[in-house]
């Protein structure tokens, strides 16, 4: 996996040569030009880096190279949140450029001419971007998860507008920048071409339910009929869709029975996706597109002999639900622990208890956060609680954490405190 993430790190650092070649190439620059210079080379950047999210944030040739699925969500985020700089200094540069050279405020709206309108595009796509951009990094966790999303779709409007922009206003002269462009813009009709046949359900996965069970009051386990069961690895997820054009969400295959050729997704409801999977009858179809993820693909890892830590929140547990029962076949000591409110909140209780009955190289902690007569662990995730049941030093182990992001954020600065090196520790958020 080193070397996978060693060479996409590759090609993306020589991705951006064509388009440092195609501006430097046959141009002079001189005292005059050279803020027009920077404002252009920040800009072509930015579509650079814009081109680079779209197919950071889409299921497409990446993920069948790079399993990491996830990994590559978090680079998204990364890029997001710092790229738009090249946005700001793009217009920055040709700002101070035009006022100072040429005393034209680029920033005012003018349509008068057709270089005011090719620049209004521009400045359409730089506002929305702001938005697509505060709404992620300041109000993500403080809007709904639906709002919020199709605020972030804008962006692909946005990406027309800075299409149509740079094209108007680009070097008609230089080959090398139209061609450059031409094969953005095929690239960005291919990511929508792909967004679409994934909207549509085209080539997903269908999946006939065998069965429905509900696990608690708001659990529900959905098993379904999968031919290609033997291809999954345990703790993957896939991306639900109940039907074509509706909203797909991703779910951990917490089952999987090569026999019965069935896998299952546990399912907490929350709100509207959810709850309607769980009100899926057997007979009934869905579409599924994965699997993706490498979650728990060190704990198989039979190289690696140190000690596993699970820490695991409610319906966070499916990614290990596998692990646990397969743990017989696995050389090393594994800590569960495992948090929620109260007894009747623990799912696949009877499996983590019958496990710890035959294996002895599995613990088994429930910790309770609202249930005072509960004789076990009682509060909230602590060092102290893991000091109490794992033996030898907190720190050359492996941790695996899966919850929502608050209780994994939670977690990792009481592990960092302690210094657990982060190449130990391993987490999915169920959440974005
Ligand atoms: C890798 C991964 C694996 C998951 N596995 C499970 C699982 O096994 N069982 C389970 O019950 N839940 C799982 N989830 C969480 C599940 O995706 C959300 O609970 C579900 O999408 C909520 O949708 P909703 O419409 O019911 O609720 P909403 O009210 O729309 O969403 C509630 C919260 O769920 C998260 N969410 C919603 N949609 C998405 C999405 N498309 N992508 C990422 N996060 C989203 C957001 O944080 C949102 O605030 C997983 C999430 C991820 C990222």
């Amino acid at each position: 996996m080193r070397l996978k993430k060693i060479i996409f790190w590759f090609f993306i650092l020589i991705s951006f040569f064509p388009v440092l070649i195609a501006l430097f190439y046959d141009r002079s620059i001189d005292y005059e030009t050279l803020m027009l210079f920077i404002g252009e080379l920040s800009g072509y950047l930015g579509i650079h880096l814009l081109l680079l999210q779209y197919f950071l944030s889409s299921r497409n040739s990446f993920t069948v190279w790079f399993e990491d699925i996830v990994y590559l969500v978090k680079l998204h985020k990364i890029f997001g949140k710092y790229g738009i700089s090249f946005i700001i200094f793009h217009v920055f540069f040709l700002f101070l450029h035009y006022i100072i050279n040429l005393d034209y405020n680029i920033i005012s709206i003018d349509f008068s001419s057709n270089f005011g309108i090719y620049k209004f595009f521009g400045q359409l796509s730089f506002y929305i971007f702001l938005i697509v951009w505060i709404t992620s990094v300041f109000f993500r966790s403080k809007i709904s998860y639906r709002i919020w999303k199709k605020l972030h779709m804008l962006g692909y409007i946005a990406f027309l507008f800075v299409l149509l922009h740079s094209i108007f206003l680009s070097n008609k002269d230089s080959y090398l920048i139209n061609l450059y462009l031409s094969i953005g813009t095929f690239l960005f009709i291919l990511i929508l071409l792909h967004r679409f046949i994934k909207f549509a359900a085209i080539l997903k996965h269908k999946l006939k339910v065998i069965n429905v069970i509900r696990l608690n009051d708001n659990v529900t386990e959905i098993e379904l009929h999968c031919s290609f069961v033997k291809k999954i690895k345990y703790g993957q997820f896939m991306y639900l869709q109940i039907s074509p054009f509706k909203d797909e969400h991703p779910y951990t295959i917490s089952k999987v029975d090569i026999d019965k050729q069935a896998i299952s997704f546990t399912v907490k409801h929350v709100g509207k996706h959810s709850t309607q999977l769980s009100g899926l009858k057997p007979g009934n179809f869905i579409y599924a597109d994965g699997p993706y993820g490498v979650f728990t693909r060190e704990i198989f890892d039979v190289n690696d002999k140190s000690d596993i830590i699970i820490i695991s929140g409610g319906v966070g547990i499916t990614p290990f639900v596998e692990v646990i029962r397969s743990i017989n076949k696995l050389s090393k000591n594994v800590y569960l622990f495992y948090f929620n409110r109260a007894v009747k909140d623990i799912i696949y209780r009877d499996i983590f208890l019958e496990k710890s009955k035959t294996c002895s190289n599995y613990k088994y902690i429930e910790i309770l956060s609202d249930q005072p007569d509960f004789e076990g662990e009682k509060g909230y995730f602590s060092v102290e609680i893991l000091k109490r049941y794992v033996s030898g030093s907190l720190i050359d182990k492996k941790y695996f954490v899966c919850g929502p992001p608050k209780m994994i954020e939670f977690v990792m600065i009481q592990l960092k405190q302690i210094r657990v090196p982060l190449c130990n520790i391993y987490y999915e958020e169920f959440g974005y």
